[in-house]
């Protein structure tokens, strides 16, 4: 199933900070690290996990992320290069990737303590939370960042995904991006994250099921009807059973199980796919459409059957009109939605000067 050439992945720069965590740097970067002189380090806080003996899934608790960066302005931005006590201690750099400074996940925690008076599951955090950032340039986006850096992007999503498999806890990893403040992001500069999980999350193990019983992305590449737009190795299309308005994923025509696995034109094809579809939806809404994308590769033991891809939620319905989880979503767990998918295939298909 693999086709992707090892001597074609990109290997980063690495160091570690004075404080522990790793930054790793991927494609050209300018100079040896300067580190400042006033870092002391941070303090390390344990978050753990709970079972909801209800909804039978695990809930991740994380209370020292309360104190994190909200929203600086673009002078003090810690992830801009050379910012006072920043993330970024060079000049320049094409991609970074550093251990998110308020994890929700530790790689190594202690075993918490026991909830007094309940008998409940109650486990450690184990993970690992990373921070990739797209580009030095805080004004740049998924839909303006040129084609190289793109790719450069999906093969550093491959890479991290190879090198986080490597924790033996670790069962998944899932890079995603929250995109504007409607997403809940807190720092404007473009960039996503990368979550390690050391257990199946509940919407993971669904879709191994399903998956694991002959679900196939790649005949959804084949419905002209919901698809915007297309490559050799790849088609973004709105599902046919979306439950967002307006959602939209990117799915292989043959199945690859992580990023890794993309041969250099696929990389080619899904790097470009990636930016025709947040340049559709900025067109489409108007503005910089808020979303949150997800890149879903094989968990451990299901790189036979679990394919590699993307899946875009925009959060909204209309230029001005944000898509809220309610009460029949959040209470049921069923979705309304009020535009069919083949309409919204139609009106983002038809969206003129994407590049
Ligand atoms: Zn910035």
């Amino acid at each position: 199933m693999t086709e992707g050439d090892p001597k074609h992945m990109p290997r980063p720069a690495t160091f570690t900070r004075p404080d522990g965590r790793l930054l790793h740097f991927y494609g050209p970067f300018s100079g040896e690290p300067v580190w400042p002189p006033e870092s002391t380090g941070h303090e390390v806080a344990f978050s753990h996990r709970r079972w909801h003996p209800v909804r039978r899934e695990w809930v991740i608790y994380s209370a020292h992320r309360q104190t994190r960066t909200y929203k600086p302005s673009a002078d003090t931005c810690p992830f801009c290069p050379m910012t006072p006590d920043g993330e970024i201690p060079v000049k320049d750099f094409s991609i970074a990737v550093f251990d998110n400074r308020f994890s929700s996940f530790q790689k190594n925690p202690p075993k918490p303590l026991p909830i007094p008076g309940l008998d409940l599951p109650v486990e450690k955090a184990a993970g690992n939370c990373e921070v990739i950032i797209y580009s030095a340039d805080h004004r740049a986006s998924m839909a303006t960042l040129p084609q190289e850096r793109r790719e450069l992007l999906v093969q550093v999503w491959g890479d991290r995904v190879r090198a986080l498999m490597e924790m033996p806890s670790v069962q998944a990893v899932m890079p995603f991006e929250n995109r504007g403040e409607e997403a809940g992001v807190t720092l404007h500069h473009p960039h996503g994250q990368i979550y390690a999980f050391s257990y199946l999350p509940p919407i993971i193990e669904t879709m191994a099921q399903s998956f694991r019983e002959g679900c196939d992305l790649s005949k959804l590449a084949e419905l002209k009807q919901y698809t915007i737009d297309e490559t050799a190795g790849a088609a973004a299309l709105v599902p046919p059973f979306a439950r967002f308005p307006y959602e939209v994923w990117i799915v292989p025509r043959r199945f690859r199980a992580r990023p890794a696995d993309l041969n250099a034109g696929e990389v080619s094809d899904w790097a470009r796919l990636l930016a025709s579809v947040a340049n559709r939806y900025d067109r489409f809404f108007g503005r910089m459409c808020p979303y949150v994308m997800i890149v879903y590769a094989a968990p451990r033991g299901m790189e036979e059957f679990f394919p590699f891809h993307i899946q875009f939620y925009p959060l909204l319905r209309a230029p001005q009109k944000l898509k809220f989880i309610a009460g029949c979503e959040l209470g049921a767990g069923s979705f309304l939605v009020d535009i069919l998918p083949e309409t919204a295939a139609q009106s983002l298909r038809n969206i003129e000067g994407v590049p």
